[in-house]
């Protein structure tokens, strides 16, 4: 059995920055204060994002205000979202179909987002329905305790029969990879996000992807006969 982690924002989807302005919006409506103009959400989980946003205005890094942050978080991205500026990435729709539907592949995610955001992204593309578990973004601030949590769901999904060389971590970031290594798993990086092949090969994931529709070669280096 393979699992397969993807992350979302730069490698299943592209939102075109609702998700940014989202959360721009909901600290401005939540605390009445702007975000700061440059904010680094890429491999980041949204609770550490929330908590620079947090701290940059000498607010309490506290339950409480997360709590009061990501339901107007939610509402604002449901908003962005629909005003239709987003697309798939190349290759995701049909790879996922592939992935998902065969009998020896395990789907999920591994994502900063929160377990609604991540809901919320994926319902709108109509993809939701590939990912049967993940780990995610709103307990933690590091991104490498959202892949340990995302192992520890794969773990339990498939009654503890894993093979740490057969679980890969697929995303666009240099911090994707770093999570694949952090949980001894195999790292695809895919160039769709806002990292160039040449910053993500010098990360040197196990494979290295324009798109995915060049994902046949990979594939067919499986002991399972996907492609
Ligand atoms: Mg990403």
């Amino acid at each position: 059995m393979h699992v397969m982690l993807f992350d979302i924002d730069g490698t299943l989807i592209n939102t075109r920055g609702s998700g940014l302005t989202a959360l721009r919006l909901a600290f401005l409506e939540g605390f009445g204060c702007e975000a700061p103009a440059v904010i680094d959400t890429c491999g980041r989980t949204d609770r550490g994002i929330a908590r620079d946003l947090f701290l940059a205005h000498r607010l309490d890094d506290s339950p409480e205000n997360w709590q009061r942050f990501h339901p107007l978080y939610l509402r604002h991205l449901v908003e962005q979202l629909s005003l239709g500026n987003g697309h798939v990435l190349p290759g995701v729709v049909p790879l996922l179909e592939s992935l998902s539907s065969h009998p020896r592949m395990s789907v999920g995610l591994l994502t900063g987002n929160t377990p609604e955001g991540a809901r919320i992204k994926l319902g709108h593309f109509g993809i939701d329905h590939h990912f049967g578990f993940g780990g995610y973004g709103h307990q933690h601030v590091e991104r490498n305790v959202a892949a340990e949590s995302a192992l520890a769901a794969a773990r339990q999904r498939l009654n503890g029969q894993l093979r740490l060389d057969r679980v890969w971590v697929i995303g666009d970031t240099p911090r994707d990879i770093a999570c694949a290594r952090h949980i001894g798993a195999r790292a695809v990086a895919v160039a769709t996000g806002w990292h160039d092949r040449e910053s993500l090969a010098a990360q040197q994931p196990d494979v290295l992807l324009d798109d995915f529709c060049q994902a046949e070669d990979w594939l067919a280096g499986l002991d399972c006969g996907v492609a």
